[in-house]
């Protein structure tokens, strides 16, 4: 059985299905992967992109840092692919129980998605830090400069920096999806960002599919290893 047929097998023979993603998911949007050879590493800002979003950077030169994450972060025109669309038809067929995302472009909700866990935040989320006031990011990405609140405090995108824990809840969460999970799909995702390798210890089923374009530290547990786009692995999936 080729791998494709064997991915599609598991499918139908599951009915909780965790989906575990990362950058890959969305380079194919065309989003940048930070951490691809191609990535934002490779481009010239006056700091590296890690030290820029840090947070204590954000606090010292937030005029940097809104200017770098406008431009390279927020990334309002792409749009969700085809593993985004074939992962929101699975969980609307009733084989999928939730997606759990390292990327913070709201891809999964864009493409109709409902669970989704953001591990690392979202683009779509911004509040005052002196108030608390919501702000899409059209008006982060409309503001001249450091966005502001009407209130005068500066406007702040749920994103977790550098430095900054994950939300208790969200991995609470996750690992409670990941265990309960009779299938195991990590896709798009190098598994070298804090905390994706340590959650994925929880799964105990026998359907880890690890789907990538280069090596991972999961390669050696994986069911079914298949090196390849994402977009094109999943879109070729049924639901059925
Ligand atoms: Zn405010």
């Amino acid at each position: 059985m080729d791998k494709q047929s064997a991915l599609q097998q598991m499918i139908d023979e599951s009915g909780r299905i965790v989906f575990f993603g990362g950058a890959g998911v969305s380079t194919e949007s065309g989003i940048p992967d930070f951490r691809s050879v191609d990535g934002l590493y490779h481009q010239k800002y006056d700091y590296p992109p890690e030290t820029i979003i840090s947070h204590s950077f954000f606090v010292e030169n937030p005029e940097a840092f809104y200017k770098f994450y406008k431009e390279k972060m927020l990334c309002l025109d792409a749009s969700p692919n085809a593993a985004h669309r074939k992962l929101s038809e699975l969980e609307a067929c009733g084989k999928l129980s939730a997606v759990i995302t390292q990327n913070i472009d709201g891809f999964h909700q864009a493409a109709g998605s409902k669970r989704v866990l953001e591990l690392h935040g979202s683009i779509h989320r911004n509040f005052c830090m002196r108030c608390g006031k919501f702000y899409d990011a059209a008006y982060v990405r409309d503001a001249a400069g450091i966005p502001r609140c009407s209130c005068g405090g500066m406007v702040k995108p749920d994103v977790v920096l550098y430095e900054e824990s994950l939300d208790s809840d969200t991995l609470q969460q996750s690992v409670e999806l990941i265990a309960g999970a009779d299938m195991l799909i990590v896709g798009g995702t190098s598994l070298a960002v804090y905390p994706a390798a340590g959650l994925l210890r929880y799964y105990r089923g026998g359907k880890l599919v690890v789907i990538n374009k280069s090596p991972t530290p999961m390669d050696q547990s994986a069911d079914l290893l298949i090196s390849g786009k994402i977009g094109e692995v999943l879109g070729a999936v049924s639901c059925r």
